[in-house]
């Protein structure tokens, strides 16, 4: 498959540019903002470390932006890990007691932190205080170290898969939700000035249209598509070219990648429609499951395309119509 057209964060991204640096600027995610906008105004009239945020939604969507922006606008400083970097106690632990007060530490994928490390944070979320065992054996001895004042913001694919006790802890939860076409096409027009590219409104469009719901895609295809602009036309980027780029990178109409047709197409060829477990179906796509359940399967879900049933994956009628197949006649038994 195509990294190009994935949405998970690839080495070479250069997200840093079209990252907005102000909640003004960030596109979309109305009730998110709203929000957020409130506790920030809250913590700094009080003069207060903001609560701790965890943010969850499929990726590409802008969770690490928004914990940037957060600490931008609350004016204090940024640190980012995440889960699997995090190895040891101790390496949380240095995180920890290096933090000035009010700053934002970030942690992303923070469903993967190792349960040892899990432990240490929920002191250090709730008292904001570090439990240490000094020594070992019987003279070992536990001592208590303060932090100070910090906003915890954590960011997961999904709220369930964090254990119930850190969930617990984060006071702001923040959903983020694919994005409509409308604002994409506004991240598309405001991507396309920063980078001086020269587009259509009807080229951004198609772009938006195709972009998987996901900022972090539209950014992607807009290289893309501006680089095709270049050696097939005038570099100006039309609906035309727009389409022509995106039919080539093997985008098709309702935005899906060659990864999600594989996945409709093993439902539907191998599995007549299911339904069909997921663990199943991530075999035979010789993929992690989790990539299925936390990339592939949201936006196919959100079409409504798919539908995830008590017995597994089924394809809807919207899917079988997309693949342009007909659903197997039913034996009536
Ligand atoms: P996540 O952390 O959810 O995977 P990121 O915050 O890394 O996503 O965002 C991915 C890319 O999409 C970045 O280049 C970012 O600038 C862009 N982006 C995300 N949300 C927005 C938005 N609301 N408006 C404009 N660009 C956005």
């Amino acid at each position: 498959d195509n990294p190009d057209l994935s949405p998970e964060r690839q080495p070479e991204d250069q997200d840093a540019a079209l990252r907005p640096k102000s909640l003004d600027e960030f596109v979309g995610q109305e009730a998110a903002r709203d929000n957020l906008r409130v506790f920030i105004e809250s913590a700094k009239s009080r003069d207060e470390a903001m609560d701790h945020v965890l943010f969850f939604g499929p990726p590409g969507l802008g969770k690490t932006t928004l914990a940037q922006i957060v600490a931008k606008e609350l004016g204090v400083g940024f640190r980012a890990t995440s889960g699997p970097v995090i190895a040891k106690a101790g390496d949380l632990a240095a995180l920890l007691t290096n933090l000035e007060e009010g700053d934002v530490l970030f942690i992303d994928e923070i469903h993967r932190l190792n349960p040892v490390v899990e432990e240490v944070l929920y002191p250090a979320m709730e008292d904001r205080a570090l439990d240490i065992i000094i020594g070992e054996g019987p003279s070992a001895r536990s001592v208590r170290i303060d932090l100070p004042p910090f906003t915890l913001v954590g960011a997961t694919t999904r709220q369930g898969l964090l254990t119930t006790p850190l969930r617990d802890r984060f006071g702001i939860p923040v959903r983020l939700n694919f994005y409509t076409e409308e604002e994409l096409e506004r991240v598309v027009t405001r991507g396309a000035k920063l980078l001086d590219m020269a587009i259509e409104s009807a080229g951004a469009r198609e772009i938006a249209r195709r972009a998987r719901g996901t900022p972090r895609v539209a950014g992607r295809l807009m290289r893309r598509v501006r680089d095709f602009a270049h050696v097939a036309g005038d570099g100006v980027v039309t609906a035309k070219i727009a389409d022509e780029a995106l039919t080539r990178l093997e985008v098709d109409r309702l935005g899906l990648d060659a990864m999600d047709r594989r996945y409709l197409h093993m439902i539907a060829d191998i599995y007549k429609g299911g339904p069909v477990g997921v663990e199943t179906l991530a075999a035979g796509l010789a993929e992690p499951r989790d990539t299925i359940e936390e990339v592939v399967e949201p936006f196919l879900i959100q079409l409504g395309l798919v539908a995830r049933t008590a017995r597994g994956r089924q394809l809807n009628d919207r899917g079988w119509e997309h693949l342009d197949l007909k659903p197997p006649v039913q034996s009536t038994n």
